[in-house]
């Protein structure tokens, strides 16, 4: 899906990483967060000590590894990233932990995938900055105490309720991130044109932006798609008319819904009337992972208002018949 939020994979990565703002001045949005965080660092900074561990939590794609990246360059200090499903066990989570120097950030994504017998050292090496753990097998088998460097831990999630409650309760920092206004992602396409040294029109950032779910990920890579359509149609600058031109092709609509998500939309209209109907129901109709259509789908459409969460489940709301060119009483009868 080129407007799902989730990274496509090491070339994606490539790109990104060219894309990615180091200072709070250069990352744009997300005001609050930003404001209470210059706040944290420049206290802790003073107190010469380490941030307080920080939770990001928010749909995919909105800039949390880069914020957790922002925070170490603003701190001053080193940034290792790793993630859940890659720390199998206790001892690959020593090892990460004992290559930090004091006041490093270690930033783990999905932290909600931890194992559990790694998530539960994890705990005091937060709170108290050491791990024991068993070495050996059977009768060579012994406790080791391991101090380790003052550290500051950024985890990335999804929903912050995936965590268990030990483990959130350890964050001292916990901030929710939101989806990115219209203005805001048009500065994140201008900024990435620019990077790329593209020529593009106000009006065709503007779209691009209009068009991305509220996501800068999704903005990036179709700006890097519209950019290949001026490209071959010899255009001198991405214009309204080419970024059209190219959604259109791709699929995106005008509220930046694709295939997938008119499919969903779709199949609670026809098959269950609107709603209410479940997650697990809605995603087994459409061939989707549940955690994929709560994670990836469902928020977005929350977020313009096309779907409501009511306690019986799922409905679909007046304003999304109405996108897709349905009539609400026709549909119902
Ligand atoms: P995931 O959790 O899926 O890895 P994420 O929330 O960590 O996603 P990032 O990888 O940090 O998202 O951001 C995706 C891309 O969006 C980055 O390459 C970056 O260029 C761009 N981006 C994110 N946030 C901002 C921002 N505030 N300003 C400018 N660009 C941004």
């Amino acid at each position: 899906r080129i407007i799902s939020g989730e990274s496509t994979g090491l070339d994606e990565e490539q790109t990104e990483l060219s894309l990615r703002p180091r200072t709070l001045k250069q990352y744009i949005g997300q005001e609050k967060i930003k404001k209470e965080v210059a706040i944290y660092i420049e206290a802790a900074k003073n107190r010469e000590e380490p941030l307080d561990h920080v939770l990001l939590y928010g749909p995919p794609g909105l800039g949390k590894t880069t914020l957790a990246g922002v925070i170490a360059t603003e701190m001053g200090v080193n940034f290792k990233t790793t993630s859940g499903p890659a720390i199998e066990k206790p001892g690959d989570l020593v090892a990460l932990l004992n290559e930090l120097q004091p006041g490093d950030i270690l930033f783990i994504d999905e932290i909600h995938r931890l194992p559990k017998n790694v998530e539960e050292i994890l705990y005091s090496a937060m709170e108290d900055f050491y791990i024991d753990i068993v070495v050996g097998q059977d009768a060579t088998a012994h406790p080791v105490h391991f101090p380790l460097p003052p550290f500051t831990l950024v985890g990335a999630t999804t929903r912050a309720g995936l965590l268990s409650a030990p483990l959130r309760a350890r964050f001292g920092i916990v901030e929710h991130m939101n989806y990115y206004t219209e203005d805001e992602l048009t500065a994140v396409v201008l900024r990435s044109a620019a990077v790329f040294d593209s020529k593009i029109d106000p009006q065709g950032a503007h779209e691009i932006a209009r068009r991305s779910r509220g996501t800068p990920r999704v903005s990036n890579r179709l700006l890097k798609r519209v950019r290949d359509f001026a490209q071959v149609a010899q255009k001198e600058s991405i214009d309204l008319e080419i970024v059209d031109y190219a959604l259109k092709l791709l699929q995106v609509d005008e509220r930046g819904l694709d295939e997938t998500d008119r499919k969903m939309l779709m199949t609670m209209i026809k098959l269950y009337a609107g709603g209410p109907v479940g997650l697990a129901t809605i995603a087994a109709n459409i061939g989707e992972e549940t955690d994929t259509v709560a994670d990836m789908i469902e928020p977005y459409l929350m977020q313009i208002g096309f779907v409501k969460r009511t306690a019986r489940g799922r409905m679909v709301t007046p304003a999304a018949y109405s996108h897709l060119g349905l009539d609400l009483h026709d549909e119902k009868n």
